[in-house]
């Protein structure tokens, strides 16, 4: 990449280098140097709002129930430029849409005024940073068209201000990503929080393009990327974010962090933490290794716990969601880490809210007994399936006997609530292969089970096959508000919530497709039947035999969650609070929960159909 230096101090000389490229990586310098035209010294951090606006639903953002995390990221982002002496400020638009629905009295207006809010938080945010580049955040699939729309609007505005985009979506469907987003100048790729800096190191005339690397922009409407890779080491990762003024305590009082609400202190104060990057295993519908790289690299402890500290002096968090994609990892560090929460008495309680590898849990349950002993309340499994055959089509690290095993360590531990990660609709899964899936989760006897559709995301193995396949296609084409590639990224609770409502009236058919045949291999559609009845199977069917106290009063403390916070119009949880509150001996609210749910189910035809092949309706009148 040798070019000669034709910038001028902070300022670089565009004048000549209109040349036609003569390769990728030299085409992308030159069109760095046409696009940041002068020095670049102020920046301006934003993170979109999770959500399309028009799937929002205001009753479930004023229970605080979207995912609202503060952008760790852009925090670390945030970290090293202040170390080099830039300025910045952050702008997290899903706080501030999140802020303002929950504070605002007329529901009326709210529709209307989400879709302009956003950009009043801009425009009023670029007057106070007055910014030379914004760098767009883009961590999920599901926020997709929200980059797109923000980026048209900041073009539109401000034609002239260099957008760069980063983050695991974007590092997932780069070319998606840019073919979409006009308005997206250049993509900082997989881990940038060195890379960015290198960038405006070089806009700013303090490095030659050699230190370039990871970016990726559209020239002539192609896709091009430099290859080269600026990771952080072990020793860069030994930072924690600058958040400036985002106000990180607030975070949980306007959306979810982590999956256990309901399970963690009430009035605790939440915030999330990353100790370690990356993954040793390789599964193939996964893109970790994609955004961080093979294999796992972990901060020192110290750092860890030196961030926990800060935390709860700053900010009075107490307790924090994990955000490793491998917690496990490296079994003797792990222990010191949670022996170091101990030693340190930092007074945290703590949940993995990504898939603990099942099989680091079962061969070492040091870790486990350690975890339990530092503040750990509640772990996510990432367990997927129950069939071997699917395990090794999709290199899941664990096998039955290691599921089988951890759930059997977790009976040691009532007050941990432990929960499964399962996934159906793998290329050419059979309904076989499902209800394998519903054995082992039913073996293990975990507290509750969240269950999701495949979301083929683009850059994974599983992603490449289905395409070969036929089964998907790469390209926008079949992508909307709900769904990417014509597969839903969305939480399938709030699909079923949207289906729902349209089905109020008139219910489409509904099938139990396990009474049918098992060698059937169903389509998208089918599975979101199978997911309904797996999540009954699995999540409900269980309470009817269950007497044991402690569990009972798991079971209560998280279905009185749904049918009050995530949905209150949800007959099945109702029906089965009830009969949780009978068994725990309180028949009033039983009785109450039970007329409730009788209510809901009379309004609803798409529930009526459930019911009915679910043989439910005489729990109503038994209860
Ligand atoms: S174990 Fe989890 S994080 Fe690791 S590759 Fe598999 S799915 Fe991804």
């Amino acid at each position: 990449m040798q070019l000669a230096d034709t910038r001028k101090e902070t300022t670089l000389e565009t004048e000549g280098l209109n040349h036609v490229a003569e390769s990728p990586d030299l085409a992308i310098i030159d069109k760095i140097r046409r696009v940041f035209s002068k020095s670049c010294k102020r920046i301006l951090l934003i993170n979109p709002p999770h959500f399309p606006d028009d799937l929002l639903d205001i009753k479930i953002v004023k229970n605080s129930r979207y995912y609202n995390y503060p952008p760790y990221g852009l925090g670390l982002l945030g970290r090293n430029l202040k170390t080099k002496g830039y300025i910045y400020g952050h702008l997290d638009l899903n706080l501030e849409l999140l802020q303002y629905i929950h504070n605002e009295e007329n529901k009326e207006v709210i529709p209307s005024r989400i879709k302009e809010i956003w950009k009043e938080k801009i425009n009023a945010k670029i007057k106070e940073i007055k910014p030379d580049l914004v760098g767009l955040s883009c961590m999920f699939t599901m926020s997709h068209g929200r980059i797109i729309d923000i980026a048209d609007y900041l073009k539109q505005m401000h034609p002239g201000l260099p957008i760069i985009a980063g983050g695991v979506h974007v590092s997932n469907a780069p070319d998606l990503v840019l073919k979409e987003a006009k308005g997206i100048d250049f993509l900082s790729l997989f881990e940038s929080d060195l890379s960015f800096c290198d960038l405006l190191d070089y806009i700013n005339g303090k490095g030659s393009e050699d230190q370039l690397a990871q970016l990726g922009t559209l020239i002539d409407e192609e896709y091009v990327f430099l290859k080269k890779r600026h990771s952080p080491s072990v020793q860069d990762m030994d930072v924690f974010p600058e958040y400036a003024d985002l106000p990180v305590d607030k975070y949980i009082d306007y959306g979810e962090m982590g999956n256990f609400r309901y399970w963690i202190q009430e009035g605790a104060r939440v915030s999330s933490i990353l100790s370690n990057r990356g993954c040793r295993a390789h599964c193939t519908f996964c893109s970790v290794a994609n955004f961080n790289g093979k294999g796992v690299r972990a901060r020192s402890i110290d750092s860890v716990l030196d961030e926990i500290e800060y935390l709860g002096d700053r900010y009075g968090i107490n307790h924090i969601t994990w955000l490793d994609d491998d917690l496990f990892f490296d079994t003797q560090r792990t222990v010191a880490l949670f022996n170091g929460i101990v030693k340190r008495n930092l007074g945290i309680t703590w949940d993995a809210m990504n898939g603990i590898i099942v099989s680091a849990a079962a061969t070492h349950p040091e870790t486990i007994d350690a975890a339990s002993k530092s503040g750990c309340v509640a772990i996510n499994w990432g367990v997927e399936s129950g069939n071997t055959k699917i395990l090794g089509q999709i290199q899941k690290p664990s096998g039955i006997k290691h599921c089988l095993k951890v759930g059997e360590l977790m009976r040691k531990y009532p007050q941990i609530y432990s929960r499964n990660f399962l996934i159906i609709g793998f290329p050419n899964e059979t309904l076989g292969q499902m209800l394998d899936t519903i054995k082992l989760a039913q073996e293990m006897g975990s507290d509750w089970n969240g269950i999701q559709k495949l979301t083929p995301l683009p850059n994974t193995k599983i992603y490449d096959q289905m395409i070969d396949e036929g089964l998907i296609q790469h390209g926008p084409e079949e992508s909307d508000e709900y769904s990417f590639n014509g597969r839903y990224f969305i939480r399938e609770t709030e699909k079923h919530r949207i289906k729902e409502k349209k089905q109020k009236l008139n219910a489409e058919e509904f099938i139990n497709f396990f009474e049918q045949n098992l060698e059937m291999v169903p389509t998208v559609e089918q599975l979101d039947d199978i997911w309904l009845i797996m999540d009954y199977k699995l999540n409900y069917e269980k309470i009817l035999e269950e007497e044991n106290p402690l569990r009972l009063k798991k079971m209560h403390k998280f279905l009185w969650y749904v049918s009050n916070r995530m949905t209150k119009n949800h007959p099945l949880a109702a029906l089965f609070l009830g009969i949780v509150h009978r068994k725990l001996g309180d028949p009033e609210s039983a009785k109450a929960c039970i007329s409730t749910a009788q209510e809901y189910l009379n309004q609803s035809a798409y529930w009526q159909t459930r019911f009915k092949v679910l043989s439910l309706d005489h729990l109503l009148r038994e209860h």
